[in-house]
């Protein structure tokens, strides 16, 4: 089945290793998520921005309000890149290897057709591969830890460079700066071999096991998410366990309580895509039984700032402004860089002067799955808190 190959993008490896029956399924999608497409857009542009930079030299604080590669370099975007742009220049050092910026890489050595593209990527002959991948999207935080999408990166960039440089190990990055998130991952070579073998086992899987669909969190990016069979499955059975012949509700223990989160957020991912797919098909004109598009409320404006102003001036004097607010933290990250511009000294100082006044107070206490990386925390039993989401960061 060659031509299943080519749909095996990296980026969706954790789908497609763990669930084999997700590629077939997805394949006879029709449905287009356009969010997906407007992120693309905008990533693929920043991308293309961050590229022009490490191979120009040029700090992205130098382009902003530029029109490059078909798109407006924003503030925002500038700064974005600027950490991206300062991790890879830590990365590659003073070290002599060879670079690449925007690197197709072929994965032929694990299935045909493979391939993928690094962002930038060093060899340290007699040392370490680096391969870094430049995550601008700000929905989920992206860690390069046991991360597919990463390992293959680094199998493809390992053939293609690490052999012949005979480095030691390869270490895998992902900068996510709208997320203020870096992460990485040393791999081994032993670790890298045992990976492919894991992806060629996979592939070989892919095409025996069409109707084994695994859920998991990588269903939320699965294209098949509103009519998968298994989500749908997983939603029945949580309605069964909550409203079956009322036993149900007399089981408190922490075990069926889990389970009922597990197979909740689950049946969240295949509830939200059928009302995005519901919300799609009645934009576009097709009825879909039982539901229609209203109004959303909304918070009243001003028609037009200027001539509101003129208008209440006279009569309400200051009344009608409100008192200019202090800027966030966050934002004053963002005034340092640009009035340091690319003096590093200058913005170090700076960014002491601000991180000297503020503090961050505990968030509320938040429910998440044991795989998240931030340490448990105790609370006092007597207190009484409400919970919040998960995900919060
Ligand atoms: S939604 Fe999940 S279980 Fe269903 S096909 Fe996609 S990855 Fe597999």
């Amino acid at each position: 089945m060659p031509e299943i190959h080519a749909r095996l993008a990296p980026s969706s490896a954790e789908r497609w290793l763990t669930c084999p029956g997700s590629v077939a399924l997805s394949e006879q999608v029709t449905h287009q998520w356009s969010d997906d497409n407007v992120y693309a857009a905008e990533g693929t542009h920043a991308h293309a921005v961050a590229a022009y930079c490490l191979t120009t030299g040029t700090s992205p604080l130098d382009l902003i309000g530029q029109t490059l590669e078909d798109g407006l370099v924003t503030e925002d975007m500038a700064h974005a890149l600027l950490t991206y742009y300062e991790y890879v220049q830590e990365v590659a050092g003073v070290f002599w290897g060879e670079r690449k910026v925007e690197e197709q890489l072929t994965l032929d050595h694990l299935y045909k057709e493979g391939f993928g593209t690094a962002d930038f990527l060093v060899a340290i002959p007699y040392q370490r591969l680096h391969v870094v991948d430049l995550k601008y999207g700000m929905g989920v935080p992206v860690s390069a830890v046991d991360n597919p999408q990463l390992w293959l990166y680094g199998s493809g960039a390992y053939h293609r460079f690490g052999l012949q440089t005979e480095v030691a190990s390869v270490e895998v990055h992902v900068v996510q700066p709208r997320l203020n998130s870096t992460s990485s991952q040393v791999i081994s070579i032993k670790d890298l071999r045992a990976f492919e073998t894991r992806v060629q086992d996979g592939v070989a899987a892919l095409e025996s096991e069409t109707d084994v669909l695994v859920g998991g969190d990588h269903c939320r990016w699965c294209p098949a998410r509103h009519v998968c069979p298994e989500l749908a499955m997983l939603s029945q059975v949580l309605a069964q366990v909550e409203f079956d012949d009322g036993q149900v509700g007399l089981d408190e223990r922490p075990e069926r309580i889990a389970e009922l989160l597990t197979l909740g957020s689950l049946a969240e991912i295949h509830l939200k895509a059928c009302r995005e797919v519901a919300f799609d098909m009645l934009s576009r004109g097709i009825p879909v039984p039982g539901y229609k598009l209203v109004q959303g409320r909304s918070n009243r404006r001003w028609e037009d700032d200027d001539k509101a102003q003129q208008a209440l001036t006279g009569v309400f004097g200051d009344a009608i402004f409100n008192p200019a607010p202090l800027k966030s933290p966050a934002q004053m990250d963002k005034a340092v860089k640009t009035v340091a511009g690319r003096d590093k000294e200058r913005r170090t100082d700076l960014q002491r002067i601000v991180d000297a006044q503020w503090i961050k107070p505990d968030g509320a206490p938040a429910l998440t799955t044991e795989d998240d990386t931030r340490p448990a925390i105790q609370l006092d039993a007597n207190a009484e808190f409400a919970p919040t989401e998960g995900n919060d960061q």
